[in-house]
């Protein structure tokens, strides 16, 4: 049904493929995506069951169309339902998002993946108590943009958070593994986020136009991302899950070759 962090106190929690009711080969079962041949009262139950098993309101989930993007929009009570139970975005200033925060508890954030990376954060106060949570959708293009950092800088900057008292969850998502990217990923990361990220890739041969092609370690750039705005290292927890060689419990774009549901990474506050 869900994974879960070991190190977040706000209630979250990361999808699986599994407990839903979705019947197609593609999407079994629990597909929380509409567009991805499932009716929509179909997704709409599946997060009426994971709404009750996690704990939190469906109709409060926000959790706009992706577009990779490395923006992060700060929303509250007002933005609740957008993307599953209110689609009317003619009427809201925000109608796609990769990454939201929050200090409002009549909101659930929502980030939809199938290898791409969801990080869900918490911001402390001094005293322990949470001030304001995040969540983002990452995959390569939103990590390249740093998008795990704009979302620090929003709890810092709208809640007076401090970077160093901010934990964060890497979810479920591909892992080296299974990750095999092309010369344009690797020299992407390189020219946006710095020479030390080409640790992050190991060469896995040649492509048949002989270009260079790598394994990358996209939950582990994402980790370094975060220490580099600030966290500390032993604030980051990176969850084992490979969604692709796991693709029995997840849904996996690269495994199914993009015929597959889609997951759905949430949390709020307390
Ligand atoms: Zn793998």
């Amino acid at each position: 049904m869900f994974v879960k962090s070991e190190m977040l106190r706000a209630p979250h929690a990361f999808s699986t493929r599994a407990g839903g009711v979705s019947t197609l080969a593609s999407t079994e079962s629990l597909n929380l995506a509409f567009g991805r041949g499932d009716k929509d009262d179909t997704v709409l139950e599946n997060l009426n069951i994971f709404g009750g098993e996690a704990e939190f309101e469906p109709r409060n989930v926000i959790s706009l169309p992706q577009v990779h993007s490395s923006a992060v929009h700060k929303v509250d009570r007002k933005y609740a339902g957008l993307g599953y139970y209110k689609r009317d975005y003619e009427n809201y200033d925000i109608r796609e998002g990769d990454g939201y925060v929050t200090d409002d508890p009549q909101i659930v954030l929502g980030v939809k993946s199938a290898d791409c990376v969801p990080i869900l954060m918490e911001a402390r106060d001094r005293d322990g108590r949470i001030i304001a949570v995040g969540a983002v959708h990452a995959g390569w293009k939103g990590t390249v943009g740093a998008i795990a950092a704009v979302c620090v800088e929003k709890l810092c900057g709208e809640y007076g958070a401090n970077a160093y008292d901010i934990y964060a969850s890497v979810g479920p998502c591909i892992h080296k593994c299974c990750y095999e990217v092309g010369r344009d990923v690797f020299d992407e990361v390189i020219a946006r986020l710095g020479d030390k990220y080409a640790e992050f890739f190991v060469n896995s041969g040649k492509s048949e136009a002989g270009e260079d092609k790598y394994m990358c370690d996209l939950p582990g750039i994402n980790c370094r991302v975060l220490t580099d705005a600030g966290l500390q290292a032993e604030n980051i927890e990176a969850l084992r899950y490979c969604t692709c060689c796991e693709h029995d419990l997840f849904y996996s774009h690269r495994y199914t070759k993009g015929n597959r549901g889609t997951m759905l990474s949430v949390i709020r506050m307390p």
